[in-house]
């Protein structure tokens, strides 16, 4: 796994033509692209197969933003994991605080979607996060522990060898509140240890992204954070160069 990792989820917006757009704008920046920093760009399902056919032979990964947790049969309108393989995904998002809200995705069903990615060789990022009033009422560290715990009853331990957990406070998530660098270092120093209590190895070398309306503006102080080992990012991976952007301040954290 890189030292940084630098993400976008397009959420439900593209065309046909913007994602042409997009990925044409991120590979026309070839040069400003972050060398030693993964960056993946998760466009909405039937955009897959443009990802793959531009992206194919760039340094830029592409993922979905979501997957039955079910393998195959009656899902009317569910994407089951081996079909995602077929387009050479190679991340999938799991538990996207907006799948957990307004699809009622519980914590047993967000493990059982991480377990279904790893079974068809993809790499879940977990996301999780606390609400405005979990925050307020003091829980935060509780809610994001027993999330990440979730999985690691399903799955164990090591499986987070082979994942990344992405840190989103629902509050931050698409309203211009950032998380301040400390607030987040505090819950990635927290999950890291949680994590570290049933596999120290695991812990240490596992990516934990801070999401949260992270910009060009707000990247390079969050990034700073010894334990934020990158960004999810939403509304500024639609554009191409604050993406990049984000991407080069991720880059200035490997020189140091
Ligand atoms: C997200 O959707 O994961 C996200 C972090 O969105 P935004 O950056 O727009 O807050």
């Amino acid at each position: 796994m890189p030292k940084m990792m630098v993400a976008g989820n397009w959420k439900m917006n593209a065309s046909s033509e913007a994602t042409t757009e997009l990925l044409q704008g991120l590979l026309n920046g070839q040069d400003a692209l972050p060398a030693g920093v993964e960056m993946v760009v998760f466009p909405p399902l039937p955009y897959l197969a443009q990802a793959q056919q531009m992206l194919q032979a760039s340094g830029i990964a592409y993922g979905a933003q979501n997957a039955s947790e079910h393998a195959k049969g009656a899902y009317t309108g569910e994407v089951s994991t081996s079909m995602l393989a077929d387009f050479a995904v190679r991340y999938v998002l799991v538990g996207h605080s907006e799948r957990r809200s307004i699809y009622g995705e519980s914590d047993a069903t967000v493990a059982a979607k991480y377990m279904a990615v790893q079974a068809a060789g993809m790499v879940p990022v977990l996301c999780i996060g606390e609400t405005l009033a979990q925050r307020e009422a003091g829980e935060t560290l509780s809610v994001v522990n027993a999330q990440v715990q979730a999985v690691l009853d399903a799955a164990g331990a090591e499986s987070l060898a082979n994942a990344v957990v992405a840190y989103e406070p629902v509050w931050a998530i698409g309203t211009g509140l950032t998380a301040t660098p400390e607030q987040a270092q505090e819950v990635h120093a927290a999950i890291r240890a949680h994590v570290a209590a049933a596999n120290a190895e695991v812990a240490a070398g596992l990516q934990i992204l801070y999401g949260g309306s992270v910009s060009p503006a707000t990247a390079a102080e969050l990034f700073a954070q010894q334990d934020i080992d990158g960004g999810l990012v939403g509304g500024a991976s639609l554009d191409a160069q604050s993406f990049l952007a984000i991407g080069q301040a991720a880059q200035a954290q490997l020189a140091i």
